[in-house]
Formats: C-alpha cells, structure tokens, sequence
C-alpha cells in the first residue's frame, strides 16, 4: 500500500488492510514453491509514526496457512501472525547512484527500507514479513508418527502390518543362509 507522509500526522496513522498473496509476485513463488498455500489474504494492521525525517513502522500480521508436514506428508491448516517492526528512511542520493556492494546490503540488514520522495510503499516490509512466516520444515503435530519406511502407510492413522510382524535382523540373516 502507498502511503503519503501527509498523511501521517503528528499523532500518527493507523491502517488496516488486507494484503492479497495472489496478486503478488514474491508470494506467488511461495506457493508455486509448495512450501504454503495461503487461504486467506493476509490481514495486516500498521502503525505508522515520523521520527524526524524517518518513519516508524509497527505492525502486525495474520494469516491461515496450508502446510505440507516434513515427517508425514499430510496436509494441515495452520494460523500465523507476527509482529514486526522496520523504519523507512529517505531515499539516500548514494543509492540512486549505487556503487556495487556498499551501503544497500547493510541498509537491509538492520531493517532499513527507504522511501522515494513523498511516499512510501509498504508491501516490501509486508512481504517479508509474511515469507518469514512461512516455517521452513513443519510438522503437522509434534509427536507425528510419520510413514512407515516399508509400506508407506501414515502411522499416525494406526500401526500397519510391518509393525504388527516386526522382521528381527538376525532371523533375516538365518532366512537367506537357508535359501537355496
Ligand atoms: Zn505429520
Ligand atoms: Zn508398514
């Protein structure tokens, strides 16, 4: 969302908006990715305040995920929120005219994300706030079962029949000696 510094006045702003994954691109690619299916859009509220010649960013973020479990694969829904904070500054004259590697990647780590003139634009900040809800390896409960390692089945649904006749090693040993 654009925002025009006019509009944060001294007391602040408030927005609440909801911010659509599908119609951006760098959440696009999550999906694509398999790593999360976003059901809803994500509801964002924000609270924007001007420090001298900077502005203060608070925010919080909600939004359902589908996620496929690591240890089952089993799909589940699951709710994620964060709060988050980050500051945007005026566009540095350096940066308009960047000379490889100096001060964009620092800038980035410390949360620093500029503004172009009198407006400044928020999907950036949301964005990455909403990758960084994406958890990179999940599971669908803690104490999930997983698949069985020689038939497949889901052993969170029950024991299969590998499990009910467990091979003891050393049997299977005697079993091969006896083979013709
Ligand atoms: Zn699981
Ligand atoms: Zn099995």
């Amino acid at each position: 969302m654009r925002v025009h510094l006019d509009a944060i006045k001294d007391t602040g702003l408030h927005l609440s908006y909801e911010f659509s994954p599908a119609r951006d691109e760098g959440l696009a690619d999550v999906e694509q990715s398999g790593e999360a299916v976003f059901l809803t859009p994500v509801a964002v509220s924000l609270a924007l305040n001007r420090v001298a010649d900077t502005v203060e960013v608070r925010g919080h973020l909600s939004v359902r995920l589908r996620l496929t479990c690591a240890r089952c694969l089993a799909e589940f829904e699951q709710d994620a929120a964060s709060d988050f904070s980050c500051v945007f500054a005026p566009q540095p004259e350096e940066r308009r005219h960047p000379t490889p590697g100096d001060l964009e990647l620092s800038a980035e780590d410390v949360g620093l994300l500029f503004f172009d003139g009198q407006v400044l634009e928020t999907d950036e900040a949301v964005r990455e706030e909403v990758m960084a809800l994406v958890p990179y390896r999940v599971l669908c409960r803690p104490d999930c079962r997983g698949l069985c390692p020689h038939c497949g089945a889901n052993l969170n649904t029950g024991a299969c029949n590998c499990a009910a006749a467990p091979v003891d090693p050393r049997l299977a040993v005697l079993a091969k000696l006896k083979a013709p």
